[in-house]
């Protein structure tokens, strides 16, 4: 039996006459570009999310780049983040012509190490004037950009405290942890901008690209909006130099459908991860395949349920000959991408992102998965691992 790694067929087939209406409703008005639609979108997940301001935006990409140009990030400035993440997140940082820094991923999980971003500041940064540089390269730091991989929080208490403490703001890229909590609270309300992401794959996703901001500032969010349209608030009048970034009536209707249901597709998600679990242990495949690790305090979202895996690539291929689709997020860590070679980071700077990267693999999950298709999932890892 084949299993795909995702299957938005079903997603739709279920919401075909919700969806449907709705883009009615955009092709009657004939109003493409922000608007009506697009603000009630902004409203609904403000309200979701419970945050103070939501922005849409063309991709999750933008958002990123928009928060950093918002806070003022330039040549020359260094951005700390994750060396194990999707490309976006450091690509904004070199757009700008800024300076990605990278800081480890922890041992269990996936997310930014607060040791080891501990260390790096107590070793590397000043706070001298409402400034924060660091003292080796004399650039000022600018930002952090924390990712909360797969869908599971990073350790926002001790990023905030540390963050606080080196008064460096935060930008959170939530793209794919819409919805999870840390503490309770939903991610993108702690820092001082939220990035989220609606490429079609994401825990909601649009039909094409798609992003948004929060923010719980004022006038940050002020600027956030004047940004994504060149920078103006009054038509042909530009403050600042921004971007064509807006998020289209189309996307925010079908938006506007799926929000509703995204808590369920959620709950599913979980009881997915869960069975995964179940499965694999029943299967006695501990030696061999180690499950997500759920850290205390936080909601994971299960966008990825990502093992670490003996053999990693001979498994991934035994599966494909079965007709199983897996996939490796991500093969190569961020600080040994070729377009980086400038920065002159050395294999073995980050070993547990380059151990990571050998061992993760992302098993199908979402929401309408079937309990067959997941045993047949296990089965496959069974075989390769017990012939
Ligand atoms: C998807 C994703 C992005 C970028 O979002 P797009 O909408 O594809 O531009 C950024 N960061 C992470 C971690 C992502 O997974």
């Amino acid at each position: 039996m084949p299993v795909p790694l995702l299957d938005l067929r079903k997603q739709y087939a279920a919401l075909r006459t919700e969806i449907d209406a709705a883009l009615r409703e955009v092709m009657e008005s004939q109003r493409f570009i922000l608007g009506p639609v697009v603000e009630r979108f902004e409203n609904n997940v403000r309200t979701y999310l419970g945050a103070k301001h939501a922005i849409g935006v063309a991709s999750g990409s933008d958002a990123l780049l928009l928060a950093l140009m918002a806070l003022g990030v330039g040549a020359d400035d260094e951005v700390i983040t994750t060396p194990f993440s999707f490309f976006a997140t450091v690509g904004c940082i070199a757009r700008l012509g800024a300076r990605p820094v990278f800081v480890d991923i922890e041992e269990h999980g996936f997310n930014m190490c607060m040791t080891q971003l501990e260390h790096f500041l107590a070793k590397n940064a000043v706070v001298r004037r409402g400034e924060t540089r660091n003292r080796k390269t004399r650039r000022r730091i600018k930002a952090i950009i924390p990712v909360h991989l797969y869908g599971q929080a990073c350790d926002l208490a001790g990023l905030l405290k540390l963050a606080k403490e080196y008064d460096i703001p935060v930008i959170e890229d939530a793209a794919q942890a819409i919805g999870a909590t840390f503490g309770g609270r939903r991610t993108g309300l702690f820092g001082a901008v939220g990035c989220f992401s609606f490429f079609p794959s994401k825990n909601l996703g649009g039909w094409g690209d798609g992003g948004l901001m929060t923010t719980q500032n004022t006038r940050l969010a002020e600027k956030l909006k004047m940004l994504r349209v060149h920078g103006s608030k009054r038509k042909y009048f530009h403050t600042y130099v921004g971007l064509n970034s807006r998020l289209d009536a189309i996307q925010a209707a079908v938006l506007n459908v799926k929000l509703t249901h995204l808590d369920a597709w959620t709950l599913a998600r979980q009881q997915r991860a869960d069975r995964y679990d179940r499965l694999l242990a029943e299967e006695g495949l501990g030696e061999f395949v180690t499950p997500p690790v759920r850290l205390p305090g936080r909601n994971h979202i299960f966008h990825q349920y990502v093992v670490r895996c003996a053999r990693r690539d001979e498994l991934k291929e035994h599966l494909k000959q079965r007709g199983i689709e897996t996939e490796v997020y991500y093969p190569l860590p961020l600080h040994l991408q070729k377009c980086f070679k400038s920065l002159a980071y050395k294999k073995g700077a980050f070993p547990v992102a380059e151990k990571a990267a050998r061992e993760v693999l992302a098993l199908p999950m979402f929401p309408e998965l079937e309990e067959d298709q997941q045993q047949e999932v296990v089965q496959g890892i069974r075989d390769f691992y017990r012939r």
